[in-house]
């Protein structure tokens, strides 16, 4: 069986698909301003073993991410880099670059492509449409130039607070800064579309026969691409919790508003954040890491995915330099289990079934991981069988252990841990510490346990 937590009614429930060939699956993608920090990657990692995890029980899946690539920031930092281009060159130009990076960042943690990106200046046709069918239902209005959704209007009729408990009385006694960038008439109002400002990238907009020149609002783009490759409703919508409100409840919101389907998507699946001595890691908090940095430091980027599996996708992943340690130590004995195990072996049907639970239980991957460990080190099982076993469950987890390569332990460390050794048996403990810092301070690590003294790669010391 598998299991989520539903947002929407927060509880955990079995998931049964809407059509068994093909699994609808929406994945809220980033806004291409800047370089993805390792906190925006939760949610791409988490997503990609959702989508892992249903292909692992034999269902089929399409795979929808969206790219931002228009809005404030995007429009801002595009003019401040090429100012000598036109708004909207200046846009694609500054857009298409930080896209790049995000897929080459991407496929480093192993995370398999889309199968539709939907950049949402290629949807404006879709998004005007929705925008117009909105109108059209009385849940909308216009105003100097702009569209915005009227909550209240939409209230009489549907629930506004899906995903949130929301007091909609409150809000409107709220503080009016939250409205300040337009001109709504109610604080909960959220835009569709805005009026262009001085020479910003914008598209011709044809309603009741005006030209109403702009470009969408952020919400409006979900809930247009996601209609438009899955329909509505579709299984399943994933992103970040801080994409909860009002992100996810103002999609559903045009979505039901729009298309007029009961639901936008049966589950909602949200993750917890990656904090940073207990903040949350954000470009704006200037404590955010980056993947490719981390590479710099010769550091696998998979050891951040390993981390990321470690910690059920529901709980806070507070990150350390010393978690990263220990997960990348964690990987390169995997890798160098996986490597010593032979090849032609089959799938432990035992170790499978637990596997299978664990992750059908809402995705728990640090049992998963409890699980490998426990395989690796059964003692009742042929290695080559392990192997097998590992690949299998690596189907889910993209930890890339088929690529898995022996380390090479350079004959001067190996001398080194020997002597190290030899010390110990001597109980010469000064002169086995020195030697075991020797060690480290060119990057291995001395694992000592029943079997002797294993050395294994740890190139994180930062
Ligand atoms: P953005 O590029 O800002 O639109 O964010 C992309 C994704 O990253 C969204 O799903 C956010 O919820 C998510 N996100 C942002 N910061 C964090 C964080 N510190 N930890 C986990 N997810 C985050
Ligand atoms: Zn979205």
């Amino acid at each position: 069986m598998l299991q989520f937590y539903n947002s929407l009614t927060r509880k955990k429930e079995e998931f049964k698909p809407i059509n068994e060939n093909e699994v609808g699956l929406y994945c809220c993608g980033p806004t291409v301003y800047n370089y993805a920090h390792i906190g925006n990657f939760r949610p791409y990692v988490f997503a990609d073993v959702l989508r892992r995890a249903i292909e692992y029980r034999g269902l089929k899946t399409k795979f929808v991410m969206n790219i931002t690539d228009v809005d404030d920031k995007t429009i801002r930092d595009s003019r401040q880099k090429y100012p000598e281009l036109e708004p909207m060159e200046a846009l694609k130009k500054f857009t298409g670059e930080f896209e790049q990076f995000f897929w080459e960042d991407s496929k480093k943690l192993n995370i398999k492509k889309p199968d539709i990106i939907t950049r949402a200046t290629e949807y404006i046709a879709e998004m005007q449409e929705l925008i117009k069918k909105i109108m059209n239902a009385g849940y909308g209005y216009e105003k100097d130039g702009s569209f915005y959704l009227s909550v209240a209007k939409f209230a009489d009729d549907h629930k506004y607070g899906n995903l949130v408990d929301i007091d909609l009385k409150q809000m409107k006694s709220g503080t009016r800064a939250l409205s300040d960038e337009y001109e709504k008439e109610d604080v909960q109002d959220f835009v569709l579309w805005k009026a262009a400002k001085d020479n910003e990238p914008a598209w011709d907009f044809n309603y009741n026969e005006k030209n109403y020149h702009g470009r969408p609002g952020w919400h409006i783009e979900c809930s247009a691409m996601s209609h438009k490759c899955l329909g509505a409703p579709f299984d399943i919508h994933t992103g970040g919790i801080d994409l909860k409100f009002p992100h996810h409840e103002n999609e559903i919101t045009q979505s039901v508003a729009g298309y007029g389907s009961e639901k936008m998507a049966n589950f909602f699946l949200h993750n917890e954040h990656v904090l940073v001595d207990g903040q949350r890691m954000g470009k704006r908090f200037k404590n955010f890491y980056i993947i490719r940095d981390r590479e710099e430091k010769k550091i696998n980027p998979l050891a951040y995915s390993y981390l990321v599996l470690t910690v059920h996708y529901r709980s806070k992943l507070n990150f350390t330099w010393e978690s990263l340690n220990a997960a990348s130590s964690a990987l390169s004995s995997l890798y160098s289990a996986v490597v010593s195990f032979p090849d032609g072996g089959v799938i432990n049907a035992e170790h499978k079934k637990e596997f299978s639970e664990a992750i059908g239980d809402d995705l728990d991957t640090p049992r998963a991981i409890a699980i490998i460990w426990k395989l690796v080190k059964d003692g009742k099982i042929p290695a080559a069988d392990k192997k097998a076993t590992l690949l299998d469950f690596d189907r889910v987890l993209g930890l890339d252990l088929a690529k898995a390569k022996a380390v090479e332990i350079p004959e001067e460390i190996k001398k080194l841990a020997q002597a190290r050794e030899q010390m110990r048996k001597e109980k010469k403990w000064d002169e086995a510490d020195e030697l075991r810092q020797k060690i480290e301070a060119q990057g291995f690590e001395i694992q000592d346990s029943a079997d002797g003294q294993k050395i294994i790669k740890n190139n994180l010391k930062s």
